[in-house]
């Protein structure tokens, strides 16, 4: 956390942040975010701004201490731009057929204009994983079309600073953090359940990749294992932070029978089948009758008042390099699949957005 010797010399005048930040001009909301500018790039001088609530200063405060110079003044833009145009997220009124519950930005603005063309020609809205660097692209995104974009933060959980950005997200509106891999210890270690509980408080969503994970560059090494993002380690967090919605990403790939039986027990914690898995089991899709198979059975031993057991899945496509095609595709196999099983047309849509949507709904 924060470590006072470690502060950052100021080497930005007001002018030259203003400059930097929202180009020329003193009036109005330009001059508030040069007054705010200077304030983050020398806490020292940390004073009340007139219209800024005094959490969101302390967040300020806290969050642009311990980065470079640049970085300081891009997270600020981004906080601004949250403050100063943003309103409302949920804008939208009429729920979308289809929630993307996990799409990456790739820091490429072109593929934001495909992105939307896409979730524009199947009325779907996406929730878009981002980097506190991308934040201000996204943001704008958000704005200029709030019928089909949501963001959610991507943090790493061992980052000193991820409980500044767990606050930094939400300021900005994001809606959740996503998708969180590879931690250095188990997902339900304890050291990260303040994490959980700032989430938790904010009512955020928390979407896990869970099970094998890919090895991109397989000559550098790293400190990354898949047994730390098993899908039984959301189980303890689902149960102790019960106001938290989390959603494993992958279906814990392989431990798919793992990640149902936690679901099955714990209402708030859904999986997604993104990845590799439909593809796996294309040639037997009624694979997933066994590992959903609690539908409909009345037991002491399951509870009471379930839904159709599919409706612990919530659609993701995991387009993360920009290749908006998966998105059609990973569409298709859930339909297949969904078909295949014998899913009623009413879970299959609280599936591919329905449940997504009362719970983004029930956020507000
Ligand atoms: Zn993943």
């Amino acid at each position: 956390m924060y470590n006072p010797s470690a502060e950052m010399p100021v080497t930005g005048t007001v002018e030259e942040v203003q400059h930097h930040v929202s180009g020329s001009g003193r009036g109005g909301t330009r001059f508030i975010i040069a007054r705010m500018t200077s304030i983050a790039l020398a806490p020292a001088r940390y004073t009340a701004v007139p219209g800024i609530s005094g959490r969101r200063m302390q967040i300020c405060h806290l969050v642009f201490r311990g980065y470079p110079m640049n970085f300081r003044i891009s997270l600020f833009t981004v906080l601004l731009v949250s403050l100063a145009a943003l309103g409302p997220l949920m804008a939208q009124t009429t729920a979308p057929h289809i929630v993307d519950t996990l799409v990456h930005y790739n820091g490429d603005p072109a593929f934001l204009e495909k992105l939307i063309a896409k979730l524009d020609s199947v009325d779907a809205m996406g929730l878009l994983s981002t980097t506190p660097q991308d934040l201000p692209t996204v943001l704008a995104a958000i704005k200029q079309h709030p019928r089909r974009l949501m963001c959610q933060g991507r943090l790493n959980l061992d980052d000193p600073i991820a409980l500044d950005l767990v606050d930094l997200f939400h300021a900005a509106g994001c809606v959740g953090l996503g998708e969180i891999t590879s931690p250095l210890k188990n997902y339900d270690d304890r050291s990260y359940w303040p994490i959980y509980e700032r989430a938790e408080k904010y009512r955020m969503i928390l979407h896990f990749h869970t099970g094998i994970v890919n090895r991109m560059t397989p000559d550098i090494p790293s400190d990354i294992s898949a047994d730390r993002m098993r899908a039984t380690t959301l189980d303890g967090i689902a149960r102790r932070f019960p106001k938290l919605t989390i959603i494993g990403a992958h279906l814990g790939n392989p431990d798919y029978a793992w990640a149902a039986e936690s679901a099955r027990w714990n209402p708030n914690l859904y999986f997604d089948l993104s990845g590799s898995s439909l593809i796996k089991h294309q040639d037997d899709p009624t694979f997933w009758k066994s590992i959903f198979w609690w539908s409909g059975v009345v037991s002491l031993h399951t509870p009471p008042g379930t839904p159709n057991a599919f409706e612990h899945l919530v659609f993701g496509s995991d387009v993360f390099m920009g290749e908006i095609e998966e998105f059609d595709l990973e569409l298709a196999r859930y339909h297949r699949m969904l078909d295949a099983c014998g899913v009623p047309k009413t879970a299959q849509d609280n599936i591919m957005g329905g449940t997504m949507w009362r719970i983004l709904n029930a956020q507000k």
